[in-house]
């Protein structure tokens, strides 16, 4: 069922599912929490909670689809396809190597609560592979990345950390949340297991609620078991949107792709900005690795202001199109300042220091008009 002769422009509208005649075109909604069993076994339950209900099944197959994978598991969240992904693959006495530039939720999962299951990690600059090797123990068993990043999106060279993992032996996860599977597919770089945040690209309608885990259909199996207990699954409204939100997919992140690289031309050398985080930049420093490693460079962006916070607190405030809100990956263009959401608990000084300073905005660009979203842009800087 999987389709992967068609390109994913395809696959996001007809992967995984083929209605036969007399069938309905649109996946029906199954609301259904009890279904009817076949009397005197305990086989074939279905229940929203195990994962296995019509409408979690029909995404999951498209999911797995768009992503070269075995088989995918959708969650209530982000981060409920974080926490059950990551417990499927580390138990106590395990250590656990991220990148030190991911989500905040990401950051209080590993740091917070992971040590009190018994399993360590340690957070490494993700640039190149040195710092990874220097912080491996023998009791390592994975390697957790997100590319593009989160808010400065740098974009990391997966070359060499597959190398590592496949030399020690170790899982090599992706959240690949930024990309979504148009603009970068992770399994085709060598990672083993790739998670999503499908609230932000994948529904990309800023209403729904949802994750991914995407691995081998024996990994997932075993990320289904964490969420029946830890209660993560998600309903099967949520599946059905999300199935009605990746049909566009392709059109959207098209958009999306065209709309951030206009914008970031646009906003580089002009007067009160100092400097534009774009990889499809050609200046970008990781505008090569990008090239080589993605099929579209993406919505996200950012830009540091010459004024600082006090410049960027006005800009946002004369902004009359592009509103500030913290999430991303929807059709509408909105700005944020990290210094507010994602980097809060950090000093000016430590973001300063992280490459936020105070004047940082980070922008998720929609699929509005290209021109419309610079005018609104022009007046309020000017
Ligand atoms: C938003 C986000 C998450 C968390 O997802 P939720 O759906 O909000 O739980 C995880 N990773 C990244 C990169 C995100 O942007």
């Amino acid at each position: 069922m999987n389709q992967p002769k068609h390109s994913i422009a395809t696959r996001v509208v007809h992967g995984g599912h083929s209605p036969a005649a007399g069938e309905p075109v649109v996946t029906p909604l199954v609301q259904s929490v009890n279904y009817v069993e076949e009397v005197g076994t305990s086989e074939g339950l279905r229940y929203p909670r195990y994962g296995n209900v019509p409408n979690a099944e029909h995404v999951q197959r498209r999911l797995a689809s768009l992503e070269g994978a075995e088989a995918a598991l959708v969650l209530g969240s982000g981060m409920g396809a974080l926490a059950c992904g990551m417990l499927a693959l580390l138990r106590p006495g395990d250590h656990l190597l991220a990148s030190e530039w991911i989500y905040g939720g990401a950051l209080r999962l590993f740091a917070e609560e992971f040590p009190r299951l018994g399993i360590s990690v340690t957070l490494v600059d993700p640039t190149g592979s040195r710092e990874w090797r220097k912080h491996l123990r023998r009791e390592t068993r994975a390697l957790f990345l997100e590319s593009p990043s989160n808010p400065a999106c740098h974009v990391i060279d997966l070359g060499p950390l597959r190398r590592l993992a496949a030399g020690q032996g170790l899982a090599l996860v992706v959240d690949s949340t930024f990309a979504s599977p148009v603009n970068f597919r992770p399994m085709e770089h060598g990672a083993d297991v790739v998670i999503h945040s499908a609230t932000k690209y994948l529904n990309g309608h800023n209403d729904v609620l949802g994750g991914v885990v995407l691995g081998t259909a024996s990994y997932v199996e075993e990320v289904r078991q964490k969420m029946m207990v830890w209660g993560q699954a998600p309903d099967p409204f949520a599946c059905w949107l999300l199935e009605r939100g990746l049909k566009t997919l392709d059109v959207r992140v098209q958009r999306q792709n065209e709309n951030a690289m206009a914008l970031a031309t646009w906003l580089s050398g002009r007067k009160g900005v100092a400097r534009v985080h774009y990889a499809g930049l050609p200046t970008h420093p990781d505008h090569e690795i990008a090239r080589q490693q993605m099929s579209g460079f993406g919505g996200m962006l950012a830009f540091d202001l010459e004024g600082g916070g006090v410049a960027a607190e006005r800009l946002l405030k004369r902004l009359t199109l592009i509103r500030n809100a913290p999430s991303l990956g929807g059709v509408d263009t909105i700005v944020s300042e990290p210094r507010y959401t994602s980097h809060a608990h950090m000093s000016a000084e430590a973001r300063a220091a992280a490459g936020i300073p105070d004047g940082f905005v980070r922008m998720s660009v929609g699929v509005e008009e290209a021109s419309d979203l610079i005018a609104d842009l022009e007046g309020a800087l000017s």
